[in-house]
């Protein structure tokens, strides 16, 4: 049996916006399909994991407070980080934690939270705390270079990302990196990180996929073709969602 290995980073810190339901949605969709999928979970106190013995690391969003108390514990990780980005492992990162793995994220309140430098963007909050980007959020993402996706989510972030290189993708409906950017997140082939919540891969069962896919390809050698689950429920909201939002537009 096959099996995906997931670590699941500050669980106790970064569980503010619900981004869980993100590893609920990955393993539900893995044995729907006979794929093991073990999650294992580190916080601050924790053995130091093993980064690159992982499929997927992911960590989700949280307040600035939180952030700033788990970043002191995170950066003593930033070469570890790095070498399992570079050999592959999937990272799918939301809000806070998009934030955290970029340069830096100068919070609401003017104080500056270093970033583990992996990605070369930067997040800086407006100091004032009612100015944040909030609402639905629609996407159009290439995730394989064909035909591109639309992607729905929920955005709560008061930090403006910069110098997101290769973004997730192009905003159609909502804001994005920073107040009415045409541009969200940030984007590699093993790399999702994004200001999305939702849980973004209860939205998008299609993103879902793609990580799997990517991961079991990376992992066993072989071309994977995914059986198709029955995702009529998730289409029928999709449908909803973009034609209340996307209308909304015209
Ligand atoms: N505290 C950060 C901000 O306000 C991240 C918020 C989040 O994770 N949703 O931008």
């Amino acid at each position: 049996m096959k099996e995906v290995k997931i670590l699941y980073l500050y669980p106790d810190m970064l569980e503010l916006y619900g981004d869980y339901g993100n590893i609920q949605v990955l393993k539900y969709r893995m044995e729907k399909r006979g794929i093991a999928c073990v999650v294992d979970s580190y916080s601050i106190g924790d053995a130091k994991p093993d980064f690159s013995s992982y499929d997927i690391v992911f960590a989700g969003g949280g307040a600035d407070n939180e952030q700033s108390i788990l970043a002191e514990d995170l950066l003593q990780y930033k070469e570890e980080m790095k070498v399992a980005v570079q050999k592959g492992v999937f990272f799918l990162l939301i809000c806070g934690a998009y934030q955290l793995f970029g340069k830096y994220y100068k919070g609401v309140e003017g104080n500056v939270i270093p970033g583990l430098e992996v990605f070369p963007y930067y997040t800086e909050a407006i100091g004032d705390r009612k100015k944040r980007c909030i609402g639905n959020i629609v996407l159009e993402v290439a995730l394989k270079k064909e035909q591109p996706t639309k992607v729905i989510g929920f955005e709560n972030h008061g930090g403006q990302t910069f110098g997101s290189v290769s973004p997730f993708g192009k905003v159609l409906f909502g804001n994005g990196n920073s107040f009415g950017d045409k541009q969200e997140g940030f984007f590699m082939g093993n790399v999702i990180a994004t200001y999305l919540h939702g849980p973004l891969l209860s939205k998008n069962p299609e993103v879902a996929d793609y990580i799997i896919e990517y991961c079991l390809e990376r992992k066993y050698g072989e071309t994977i073709a995914l059986q198709a689950l029955d995702d009529r429920f998730e289409q029928k909201c999709r449908e909803q969602m973009l034609q209340r939002l996307l209308k909304s537009k015209k």
